[in-house]
């Protein structure tokens, strides 16, 4: 009898979850992973599939969800997660923030399991207030490019917390802001892969807009830390995990010249409608209730990301079709 603890994470062959099923396959848990592929890649959990810890399963979670035996804990991942992903599939990313939390929830209620949610700084919209608190209540347009998934975001945050609230269920919501670091998808339109893609083809690089919208950008070790400090807290309410290192795009994109050691340059396209101007985690409540900041640099962890997107093969980094969608 196994007696590990039993822990299941949606969208587990992406960028995010396969870190998590690392981190929890590390601390010696049962992981189930689950996901539709969509948009992610089992090459990203290929190397757990050996283990006796590791299980999976291909499933769309927007539809009922079973899963034998017993469950500690969810970690619901699963979701596109950039703009480009939003504009291809905006029906699949509402259902699967809306009906797909619903079902796990679900789940969660009959396994008696804690269950946490991934949200994003996409609540706060293109915010007004700088750095973003987590009692700021965002400024989104529903009817935008980005509503599809801010509104999913907004109700999957409303729904957990009516299911904490109303029948008592062990909730925890992390606000997740840009991350980065390996198994993102080369062509997932992100600006960092993006950037990075372009170098390595030896393309000028695609800033929107002139460049002074800002991002702050979090290695995703420093967020699967504060997502494990976070899951095991006695916290409900919703807490900002990110890196308050605030940048412009255009010096982000002078970084990323610099560390690929390209000879192109920045050019500018229209800037996405709709798209945030300012992005940075206000993290007091993070250190004050995890004790958690982040400790990656952005010259480390860019290094590390770099050198994995070399690694790639190569007709994969010049192939810049976005048609992984379908796949299935
Ligand atoms: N961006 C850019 N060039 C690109 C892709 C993105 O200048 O090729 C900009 C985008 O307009 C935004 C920022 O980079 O201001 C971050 O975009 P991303 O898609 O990575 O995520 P977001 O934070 O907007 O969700």
């Amino acid at each position: 009898m196994d007696n590990r603890k039993r822990v299941l994470i949606t969208g587990a062959a992406g960028f995010l979850g396969s870190h998590l099923c690392d981190r929890f396959i590390k601390e010696d848990f049962y992981v189930i992973g689950m996901d539709n592929l969509i948009t992610g890649d089992l090459r990203n959990i290929d190397h757990l599939f050996k283990l006796p810890n590791f299980e999976f399963y291909q499933h769309d979670v927007s539809k009922f969800v079973h899963v034998p035996g017993e469950l500690h804990y969810i970690l619901h991942f699963a979701s596109p997660a950039s703009p480009i992903d939003y504009l291809k599939i905006p029906i699949q990313t509402l259902k699967v923030g809306s009906l797909g939390t619903h079902n796990l929830l679900g789940l969660a209620r009959g396994k008696n399991a804690r269950m946490l949610i991934a949200s994003t700084s996409e609540v706060y919209g293109d915010p007004t207030v700088n750095p973003q608190p987590e009692e700021y209540w965002g400024n989104v347009n529903p009817v935008g490019p980005r509503g599809v998934y801010d509104e999913a975001k907004r109700f999957q945050e409303a729904i957990t917390m009516a299911y904490h609230n109303f029948h008592g269920l062990e909730t925890r919501i992390v606000r997740i802001f840009n991350t980065y670091g390996p198994r993102m998808r080369l062509n997932d339109g992100r600006v960092l892969p993006a950037f990075i893609g372009q170098a390595l083809r030896g393309e000028p690089l695609t800033m929107f807009g002139d460049g002074s919208q800002t991002r702050s950008f979090c290695y995703v070790d420093d967020l699967v830390e504060g997502i494990y400090r976070l899951l095991f807290s006695d916290y409900v309410l919703p807490v900002n995990i990110g890196n308050p290192d605030e940048i412009t795009i255009k010096e982000f994109g002078e970084e990323i010249i610099k560390l690929t050691g390209t000879d192109q340059k920045l050019v500018s396209k229209p800037l996405p409608v709709n798209d945030p101007k300012q992005r940075r985690p206000d993290i007091t409540k993070a250190k004050q209730i995890l004790g958690w900041e982040p400790k990656v640099s952005r010259s480390e962890g860019l290094k590390i990301t770099y050198d994995y997107f070399k690694s790639l093969p190569a007709q994969e980094i010049l192939h810049k079709d976005f048609t992984y969608y379908n796949k299935r």
